[in-house]
């Protein structure tokens, strides 16, 4: 989980970020001005900054000189290269286009967060435990030896929690683009994964769609 400050003007795309970004259990702060953001992060500390870079009082890279060592994606209109530059020159992490994609998203927000060393070292639900960057897991104090498929399966799920990730989408991510796997391989892991730990209640089929993680 990771706090993330959200500075978009647009109320609708705000609530749409803050909303995708709660479901997969990150805590967000929204701002709808650049001075609201600034105020916001000279009070409380952020792991991450979505910013918009058109903002009605200041321009993006205005709070990003002001608001210091916070890793920053910024939100930028389709074809803004120059935004682009611009942001990479101050040092942003990353950009995002608008209008996104949900999945684009998350994976940008993860890989950042991942990158600069906020993404959640462990993870628990239940009696399981997870240790990512120890590719650990435990059931109640037992270690659970998991492939490394599954592991990377069950990351994939669980990052995404809440959302549903389509058997291509898991097969791409869990065993890298170039695997010419079959959907079929991801279900077989998928039971295994669900067997080993229990999880039964946990990892769900989605008809015609793939699988999801609930909490
Ligand atoms: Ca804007």
């Amino acid at each position: 989980m990771a706090k993330i400050l959200i500075v978009e003007d647009e109320k609708a795309i705000n609530d749409l970020l803050k909303l995708n970004l709660e479901m997969v259990g990150h805590q967000c702060v929204p701002a709808l001005t650049g001075k609201e953001a600034i105020r916001a992060a000279g009070e409380q500390g952020f792991d991450l900054m979505l910013l918009d870079v058109m903002l009605p009082d200041m321009e993006g890279f205005a709070v990003m000189e002001k608001v210091r060592d916070v890793p920053t994606i910024f939100l930028t209109a389709r074809g803004a290269t120059t935004d682009k530059v611009r942001g990479f020159g101050l040092g942003a992490d990353d950009y995002i286009v608008k209008p996104f994609e949900v999945a684009e998203l998350l994976a940008r927000v993860q890989a950042v967060l991942r990158r600069t060393h906020r993404a959640e070292k462990e993870y628990t639900i239940g009696d399981i435990t997870i240790r990512w960057d120890a590719h650990e897991v435990f059931q109640n104090g037992e270690r659970v030896e998991l492939t490394p498929q599954e592991f990377a399966l069950l990351h994939i799920l669980i990052e995404n929690r809440n959302v549903c990730l389509s058997r291509q989408k898991l097969l791409s991510e869990a065993w890298g683009t170039d695997f010419l796997g079959e959907s079929r391989t991801v279900d077989v892991h998928i039971q295994k994964l669900r067997r080993k730990l229990k999880l039964e209640d946990h990892i769900k089929t989605i008809y015609k769609n793939g699988y999801r993680f609930e909490e």
